[in-house]
């Protein structure tokens, strides 16, 4: 029997398996993914990093390039799959974990049925994701006829290919995805309409030096998000800031609004406080209609026991530790522990402390 099994071979799955291999502990990570790095490999092209380079690192290795350069997808893709190789590692690709049951005999232990067989492990650590399962709001998505192609941010691979002949693009979202999406769309000829009310966005630079230097130097991105003063940060669990993409293209109509149904032909939209609407006509006449829904996701646990989880249906934990099961653990949720927790510079930090918590 396993010490621990690690569902999830992304970088938080990766940055638990270099603590347990610190730690000298019989483990494997199971990702149902062809490649390690293929979360990122499935972003569109043309997909830039918000976080420079210098703030990238998981525990152990640091990413090639220079400190300030923003990178790609694929270059991401490369780097996890790189730190795998580097710290050798156990992983089994092309396996699903189908359901994860406990197991009462030999003082309780995990039985993970995945696509390819049945494992059993002391410990269960799920590193799937916080951006997993793409959430589209259905009744809005319904009022818009047939011919019209939707899409969400996740399932778009390739913007230039999105986009042949007149177009008139739909952003729902204006969070970083529907920022830069909106931008590429404008630049590959599309006419674009960008809704959602205005996320507060912090500058690129502040004083000469990128807003994450500050963000880290000042303790903001370490503070516990699950105690007071983090919490402040996080009122919802959610984070409440993105940071800012360069100025929009003039030629991009940004409409702060909600977008409330389509009907005959034009988009309605209204206000937070339901006081104000509007009337759009969309698409422009002679275009084509695409909607990219950039409204984020909501992820589902399909694969564990119900009692796991909370009356929202995500993980119930304290810090990343199952309330329910000690020997459960969850890593790379936004906010797990601190407003980092989700990404690639703040995960190493989580996992460190997760795992000694779960080995107890
Ligand atoms: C568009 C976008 C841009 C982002 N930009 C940045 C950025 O600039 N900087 C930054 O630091 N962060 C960024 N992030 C956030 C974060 O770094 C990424 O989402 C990152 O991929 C999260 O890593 P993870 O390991 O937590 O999850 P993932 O990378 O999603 O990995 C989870 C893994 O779990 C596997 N899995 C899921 N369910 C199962 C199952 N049942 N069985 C087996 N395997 C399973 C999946 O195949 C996947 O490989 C961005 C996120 C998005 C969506």
């Amino acid at each position: 029997m396993l010490d621990t099994l690690i569902v999830g071979a992304g970088q938080a799955g990766l940055a638990a398996a270099y603590y347990l291999k610190q730690a000298k502990k019989d483990f494997l990570v199971i990702d149902a993914h062809a490649r390690v790095g293929d979360s990122w490999r499935k972003r569109w092209e043309g997909l830039e990093l918000f976080t420079p380079q210098r703030y990238n690192r998981l525990p152990g290795l640091t990413p090639p390039g220079g400190d300030r350069k923003l990178i790609d997808r694929l270059e991401a893709a490369d780097y996890l799959e790189a730190y795998a190789t580097h710290f050798s590692l156990p992983i089994q690709l092309h396996c699903t974990c189908v359901s994860a049951k406990k197991a009462a005999a030999r003082g309780g232990y995990w039985r993970i049925e995945t696509s390819t067989e049945v494992i059993e492990a002391k410990n269960l650590l799920l590193a799937t994701g916080a951006y997993k399962d793409a959430y589209i709001p259905a009744q809005v998505s319904n009022t818009f006829p047939q011919y019209v192609k939707e899409l969400h941010s996740s399932e778009v691979t390739s913007v230039e290919a999105l986009i042949n002949g007149p177009t008139s693009v739909l952003i729902v979202g204006a969070g970083a995805s529907g920022q830069q999406l909106s931008r590429l769309c404008a630049d590959a000829g599309a006419k674009v309409t960008l809704l959602g009310p205005k996320v507060s966005n912090l500058p690129r630079t502040l004083l000469g030096k990128d807003i994450y230097f500050w963000l880290y130097a000042s303790g903001t991105m370490s503070l516990r998000t699950d105690q007071f003063p983090g919490k402040l940060l996080a009122p919802d669990g959610k984070g409440i800031v993105t940071v800012g993409e360069q100025p929009l293209p003039a030629t991009i109509d940004r409409q702060p609004h909600h977008l409330q149904e389509y009907s005959d032909g034009r988009l309605r939209l209204r206000t937070a406080d339901e006081t104000y609407q509007e009337l759009i006509p969309w698409p422009t006449p002679g275009h084509r209609g695409i909607v990219i829904w950039c409204t984020g996701y909501r992820n589902h646990y399909p694969f564990l026991p119900p009692e796991l989880l909370d009356g929202a249906g995500d993980p119930a934990h304290r810090g990343g530790i199952s309330t329910v099961d000690k020997s459960v653990a969850f890593l790379g949720l936004e906010n797990l522990r601190r407003p980092s927790s989700s990404l690639l510079g703040g995960v190493g930090k989580d996992a460190g402390e997760v795992i000694t918590a779960l080995l107890g």
